[in-house]
């Protein structure tokens, strides 16, 4: 997509602050930090979001985001790390391009990602269960 900023960013044509890098993705500290090493796993084909993306590109994917995540935590950066990874505006994806947040986290830092507990009945809950149960077996 020539229009992707992440395209972009992933392929060099925008210089970014690479951490890593091989034929697929590029790993680049996020521009727009929630704390310091807040790091975006980038594969440098355009995918829109896990709807689309291939199998074995999530793996190789979510494989690095272990890997920075367990550097994070070996060079003091993080007590605890968030993996993020959205798919659709709904679920506060900016950028139309696949992307895994790595996100270094300490005690009481002040990073708000949980929101209030949504209530629902066990009634629903069983409901729930079922349908997703049944499309994934
Ligand atoms: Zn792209």
């Amino acid at each position: 997509m020539s229009d992707c900023i992440f395209c972009k960013i992933a392929n060099g044509e925008i210089p970014s602050n690479t951490l890593y890098e091989d034929n697929d993705f590029r790993i680049i500290l996020d521009i727009s930090p929630a704390n310091p090493g807040h790091t975006l796993i980038l594969p440098k084909k355009h995918f829109e979001n896990v709807f689309d993306v291939s199998d074995s590109l999530v793996k190789d994917a979510f494989l690095l985001a272990k890997k920075t995540a367990c550097a994070l935590m070996d060079l003091g950066f993080a007590e605890g790390v968030n993996i993020l990874q959205n798919n659709g505006e709904a679920a506060g994806q900016t950028v139309g391009h696949f992307h895994i947040h790595v996100i270094p986290r300490k005690k009481d830092d002040g990073v708000t990602i949980k929101s209030e507990v949504f209530e629902v009945s066990e009634e629903e809950m069983g409901r729930i269960a079922k349908t997703i149960f049944k499309a994934l077996n």
